[in-house]
């Protein structure tokens, strides 16, 4: 840190500077934050959910893979690994951050392409199964490319799209899910965690409310993975998606990661049949034909050197430990919601994320009116958070990159400009 914040023991009648301080002395993950690069001028990085941070060493990383595996070894890395590395790389993430056994995860596309491939394969299974079951539920709120998928799905096979009225600070409630189910949904799609209030849907609960009624279940993971405890596996969850690019630390545009159960792996088949999904694909045979497992979840060839940084950082949340992550994230969260809950009532600030530990995810959102102008503002002050319309300010406090004496120097800043 180079700017200390003023203290302020006068107005809240607590020195947050000296909180910060001991929260830092007796954080076990504390030496994590010296693992990413620097960011010169930068005194507050509150964007690792929209885009973490690079872990040290990646640049390194990335050159030794120029080097070797691409520029010495060539296209024999093709054999010796690369083609194994959707699978590989998925079994990293979903051992790190997923709770998945092995064999279920792949890493290829982007989330909205992996989106529509799941949302598309669950969907005709449902339909092939019985052909009453037409509607996939989502909720008003969810993230715009979920929505803008599933509305292309449904237009594509026929299908009905089922709205949850989500309250934009809270999110989908296990109860809200249970009125609208019933024999004629095929699946529902929903985001663990908020993009916009941060609030972390029981996952577990919701499952089974889903498969109670004969559907399938598709969790989008963006907000969570790397975050927030995922057990995919314990939740007899059918499917996932989510990016990495977020609190994976995977870099701009790295490939996301797709989950199918096991028990799904014969009769769900995604929509996109390209050879490298095919079984044998170098045999370059007619016909398409998936191969076992999920590895008929990838479609043309796997982004390789997207996936470089992002097996760096995944071998450094699995170091940490995803319940130690979790752990800091809520203190973390704390803080900043204790501090600004001490801001003077006529700041005009409010809180539009959840206070239970149970229903919060990474990040908090605060709104004011003119949070727009004034997140432009600490951008160019080095303090960095970002804006949702139409008035919130989302504090995404990544545990492994941020010190708890960074979110307050950040707060004092935001209330420094807003005084
Ligand atoms: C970030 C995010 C996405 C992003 O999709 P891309 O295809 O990677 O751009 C999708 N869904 C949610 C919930 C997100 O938070």
């Amino acid at each position: 840190m180079t700017d200390q914040p003023t203290t302020d023991v006068a107005a809240t009648g607590t020195d947050w500077v000296a909180v910060a301080a001991e929260l830092d002395a007796a954080d076990p993950l504390a030496a994590f934050v010296d693992r990413f690069e620097p960011a010169e001028g930068v005194t507050a990085y509150f964007d690792g959910n929209s885009l973490g941070r690079p872990v040290r060493g990646t640049a390194q990383e990335l050159a030794r893979f120029v080097e070797q595996g691409w520029g010495t070894r060539l296209i024999r890395s093709w054999d010796e690994a690369w083609m194994r590395w959707p699978e590989e790389t998925g079994d990293l993430v979903a051992t790190a951050a997923l709770g998945a056994a092995p064999g279920q995860t792949v890493v290829a596309d982007s989330t909205t392409v992996l989106l529509y491939k799941m949302l598309r394969a669950l969907a005709d299974a449902q339909v092939r199964a019985d052909p009453a079951r037409t509607q996939i539920v989502l909720d008003t709120d969810n993230f715009p490319t979920d929505r803008y998928v599933a509305e292309g799905v449904a237009a594509e096979r026929g299908m009905e799209l089922v709205w949850i009225e989500a309250d934009p600070a809270s999110g989908v409630t296990e109860e809200q899910v249970a009125e609208v189910v019933s024999e004629r949904t095929a699946v529902v799609l929903i985001s663990h965690v908020a993009y916009r209030s941060g609030y972390l849907a029981d996952a577990a609960a919701i499952t089974q409310r889903v498969h109670a009624a004969g559907a399938l279940v598709l969790w989008d993971l963006c907000h969570s993975a790397g975050s927030v405890p995922v057990h995919l596996d314990a939740w007899d969850v059918d499917a996932a998606v989510g990016c990495t690019y977020k609190y994976l630390n995977g870099g701009p545009g790295s490939p996301a990661f797709a989950y199918l159960a096991q028990r799904h792996h014969t009769t769900v088949r995604q929509p996109i049949q390209g050879w490298m999904g095919r079984r044998d694909p170098f045999l370059m045979g007619p016909g398409y034909e998936p191969a076992p497992g999920i590895r008929s979840l990838v479609s043309g060839t796997p982004p390789v050197v997207a996936m470089v940084p992002l097996r760096l950082s995944v071998a450094l949340l699995a170091e940490a430990g995803i319940d130690a992550v979790r752990t800091k994230s809520l203190a973390l969260t704390d803080l900043a919601w204790d501090i600004v809950a001490s801001w003077p009532a006529e700041l005009g600030v409010t809180i539009a994320s959840p206070r239970a530990h149970e229903q919060r995810g990474g990040h908090l959102t605060i709104r004011r009116h003119d949070f727009a102008e004034v997140n432009a503002r600490l951008w160019e002050q080095g303090v960095i958070p970002d804006f949702r319309a139409p008035d919130g300010l989302r504090l995404g406090l990544a545990p492994l990159s941020t010190s708890f004496a960074e979110v307050v120097s950040g707060l004092q800043a935001v209330r420094d400009l807003i005084s």
